[in-house]
């Protein structure tokens, strides 16, 4: 593929400017993604973090869930962090009445799987084929309950919590990498966009 990788960037609802910051600093040409006209333009997408009701209920009503979902079934890469791993999961436990995903990801998660004293906390994870610890922020962060044969754990908590996993193009991060400066996920993503 010549010249910078296109990605997206759900634009709904939450933490949209820090990874579009994180992705035009790795070189990408970023489009926020708010209605299908956009979707179309990018050849990977990152879903981030905020709340993955309100998420799901503005790309249902924005048109944007069904063309989504065709993407990413397409094989368009995909980095969903928290409500966005949320979003590409195929099952989500303590859902919102009502509360759908786009899936993708063969995972089960459950939401605010963290207690209420430690809703929002940091630690490092080591995560599968990188060289060094990511410094993780959890806020009111999913827990990877289940990894299904077509997805693999890449990150877990010291008590074996899975918090990392990825399926071919596409990964997912129960904590938010950006907030920290991190990029080695963002890295990846665009690894499988270009590979395409
Ligand atoms: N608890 C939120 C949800 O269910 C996720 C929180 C986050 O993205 N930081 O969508």
């Amino acid at each position: 593929m010549a010249g910078r990788p296109r990605v997206g960037v759900l634009a709904l609802q939450g933490d949209v400017r820090e990874h579009v910051a994180v992705l035009e600093h790795l070189g990408a040409a970023v489009t926020p993604v708010r209605r299908p006209e956009e979707l179309a333009q990018v050849d990977g997408l990152v879903l981030p973090g905020g709340e993955s009701t309100v998420i799901d209920k503005l790309a249902r009503a924005f048109g944007l869930a069904e063309p989504l979902r065709a993407r990413i079934a397409d094989g368009m890469p995909a980095y969903g962090t928290c409500a966005g791993l949320i979003l590409l999961a195929d099952a989500v436990l303590d859902a919102a009445p009502g509360q759908q995903s786009f899936g993708g990801l063969d995972v089960v998660v459950r939401r605010n799987a963290f207690g209420r004293q430690n809703e929002s906390f940091e630690t490092e994870i080591a995560v599968d084929g990188f060289r060094s610890p990511v410094q993780a922020a959890f806020i009111r962060a999913p827990l990877i309950e289940r990894v299904g044969p077509r997805a693999r754990a890449i990150g877990a908590l010291p008590d074996g919590g899975v918090v990392a996993v990825e399926q071919g193009a596409l990964l997912g991060t129960s904590f938010h990498p950006e907030v920290a400066g991190e990029d080695r996920f963002h890295r990846r993503l665009l690894e499988h966009v270009r590979g395409r």
